[in-house]
C-alpha cells in the first residue's frame, strides 16, 4: 500500500548495473541510510555507487511517519539505567546534532521537502511517573527537555514531556534532491558478497569498502545479526478533514498513538507488533480511534512499514564484524531511522575516512550487552526457535531465509515471518528480507 510519500514525490529512475564494475565504496541499499551515507562520502571525494534491488526509497524510508528527533519513546530513562550517564548523553549528542544536520543539509542546498521546526512530545493517560522520570533522564542527558500537562492533542493527558526544536520533513523530497548527486543503479539486488566482490543478477562490482544499508544485513555469517534483531510493524493512517494539530506527539501506553501533521493530512500511527504475530484488524482499530478523535475526518491513505529492533534498543552502526574490516553496516533503528541514518552517515563517512567518532563503541555491532539485552533475547530466541520448529512441518509456506514457518497476515494479505522478519505476496514473491528469494509455492493462499 503506498503512503503519502510515495502519492506526492516519484523519484526518477535509474538504469540498472551496466555490467562488471571497480568502485571504491560499494553502498547497498538506496533508502535513507544509504542514500545519505553515499552522499557523505561522494563529498568527500570518494568514489561511491550505490546498488538498490527496487527503486530509490521504496523500502522502509516510504513507509516512516519522518519525525526528526531525539526522542525516541522512554529511551534516556533506559540508557542511564542500563549504561549510565555518558552513554546517555552520547545517544542524546549524536541524535540532536543529526536534527541540526537536516537543517543544515536542507537550507544550504536549499532542498524543497517539507522541512518544519516543530516541538516532539510523549504523552501518558496513565503513567506520569514513567514521563516524570524520562524528563529528568533526558535533561541528565543534555536535552532541554520541560514536562507540561497541555498539549495540542484533541484529549487531555496525564502529563507529557516536550522536547524544544525537533522537526519533520517529506523524506522521498529529501532523498529525491539528495541522490541526484549519487551514482545509484536501480533493480540491482545484491545476492551475495564475498570479500570485496558484490554479486548482482546484472554482473560483479569490486569495491574496496562496502557499506549494508539494505534495512536487514542479508548475510547469516559474520556478524550473526539475525540472532540479535528482530522486526516490528506499525499501521499509519493519513487523514483528511482532521483539525491541524501543532507539535508531533507519540503515547508510551499500550494504545498509544503516533500523531504528525503533513498538509494537508493529519497521520494516525499505531498498533506496533512483531512482524508474524498477527494482530486483528489493525487498520480497523486505527479508524475507528480516528472517529472517535476526530469525527469528521476521513481516511484518504493507509499502510504499514516495519523496522529492525535490537536486543539493547541501541542500533548497529560501524564495522560489519571484527573478521571483515571492510564491510560496515547501518542498521537496528527501532523506529527511530530518520535522525539514526543520519547519525550512521556522519559515523560511518569519518570511518571509511580514516577518521575516529566519538560514538564509535556505543554503537559498535560487535556489542554484546547481556543485562540490557536480557529480556528481548529470551522473547526473540523463544519466537525464533518457536518459528524454525514449524517451519520442520510438511505442506507448510516456509520463509527461505532460515526455513521458519510464515504466518498469513489477513489485514495485508503477506505471508510474514515471525522469527526475522521477511515478508512475501500472497503468491509468495519477497517484499521485504533479509530473505533474498521468493518462497517456493508449497501452499498459496490459507
Ligand atoms: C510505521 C513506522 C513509522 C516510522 N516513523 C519514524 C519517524 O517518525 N521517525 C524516525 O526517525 N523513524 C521512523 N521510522 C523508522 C524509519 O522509517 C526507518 O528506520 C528508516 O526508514 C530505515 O531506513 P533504511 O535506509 O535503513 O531502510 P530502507 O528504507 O528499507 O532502505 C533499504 C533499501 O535497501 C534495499 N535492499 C534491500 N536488500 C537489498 C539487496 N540485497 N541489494 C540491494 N538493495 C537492497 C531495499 O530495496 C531498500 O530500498 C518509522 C518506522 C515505521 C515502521
Amino acid at each position: 500500500m503506498k503512503s503519502i510519500w510515495n502519492q506526492t514525490c516519484q523519484i526518477p529512475g535509474r538504469n540498472s548495473l551496466p555490467g562488471n564494475l571497480d568502485t571504491e565504496i560499494a553502498v547497498i541499499g538506496g533508502g535513507l541510510a544509504g542514500i545519505l551515507t553515499a552522499f557523505y562520502l561522494t563529498m568527500e571525494g570518494r568514489q561511491v555507487i550505490v546498488l538498490e534491488a527496487s527503486s530509490t526509497g521504496s523500502g522502509q524510508t516510504s513507509g516512516t511517519t519522518a519525525k526528526i528527533t531525539s526522542q525516541h519513546g522512554l529511551i534516556y530513562q533506559k540508557l542511564l539505567t542500563d549504561l549510565g550517564e555518558t552513554a546517555a548523553k552520547l545517544y542524546a549528542r549524536s541524535n540532536q546534532e543529526a536534527v541540526a544536520d537536516y537543517e543544515q543539509l536542507i537550507s544550504s542546498r536549499r532542498i524543497s521537502c517539507s522541512f518544519e521546526k516543530k516541538p516532539a512530545f510523549l504523552y501518558t493517560m496513565d503513567q506520569p511517573d514513567a514521563i516524570h522520570l524520562e524528563t529528568l533522564a533526558a535533561r541528565r542527558a543534555g536535552i532541554p527537555a520541560l514536562e507540561v500537562t497541555e498539549t495540542s492533542l484533541p484529549f487531555s493527558v496525564k502529563r507529557a514531556v516536550r522536547f524544544p526544536d525537533q522537526a519533520c520533513f517529506q523524506p522521498l523530497k529529501f532523498l529525491e534532491a539528495l541522490s541526484s548527486s549519487v551514482t545509484v543503479f536501480e533493480h540491482t539486488p545484491v545476492t551475495s558478497v564475498k570479500d570485496h566482490v558484490l554479486s548482482t543478477p546484472h554482473g560483479q562490482v569490486t569495491a574496496r569498502k562496502i557499506v549494508f544499508a539494505c534495512h536487514y544485513p542479508f548475510p547469516l555469517i559474520p556478524g550473526y545479526f539475525f540472532l540479535r534483531m528482530y522486526q516490528d510493524q506499525s499501521y499509519v493512517v493519513a487523514l483528511e478533514g482532521a483539525p491541524a494539530l501543532d507539535g508531533m506527539y507519540l503515547g508510551i501506553d499500550p494504545d498509544g498513538l503516533s500523531l504528525r501533521q503533513a498538509d494537508p493530512w493529519l497521520l494516525l500511527g499505531g498498533q506496533g507488533r512483531r512482524v508474524g504475530i498477527q494482530k486483528p484488524d489493525p487498520y480497523g482499530a486505527l479508524d475507528s480511534r480516528a472517529r472517535q478523535l476526530f469525527p469528521g475526518a476521513k481516511t484518504a491513505l493507509k499502510w504499514s512499514a516495519q523496522d529492525c529492533v535490537t536486543l539493547d534498543s541501541l542500533p548497529y552502526i560501524g564495522r560489519f564484524s571484527r573478521r571483515k574490516p571492510d564491510w560496515y553496516v547501518a542498521t537496528g533503528f527501532g523506529k527511530w531511522g530518520m535522525t539514526l541514518s543520519m547519525v550512521s552517515a556522519r559515523m560511518l563517512t569519518d570511518l571509511i575516512c580514516g577518521q575516529q567518532s566519538p560514538y564509535e563503541s556505543l554503537y559498535s555491532p560487535s556489542r554484546f550487552r547481556l543485562r540490557p539485552s536480557a529480556p528481548r533475547l529470551a522473547v526473540h530466541g523463544a519466537e525464533s526457535a518457536k518459528g524454525l520448529i514449524k517451519g520442520m512441518a510438511n505442506g507448510v509456506m516456509r520463509c527461505p531465509h532460515m526455513g521458519c514457518r510464515l504466518t498469513w497476515n489477513a489485514a495485508e494479505s503477506t505471508w510474514d515471518c515471525p522469527c526475522h522478519g521477511s515478508r512475501f505476496d500472497r503468491l509468495g514473491r519477497l517484499i521485504t528480507g533479509p530473505a533474498q528469494i521468493s518462497c517456493r509455492r508449497h501452499r498459496l493462499i490459507p
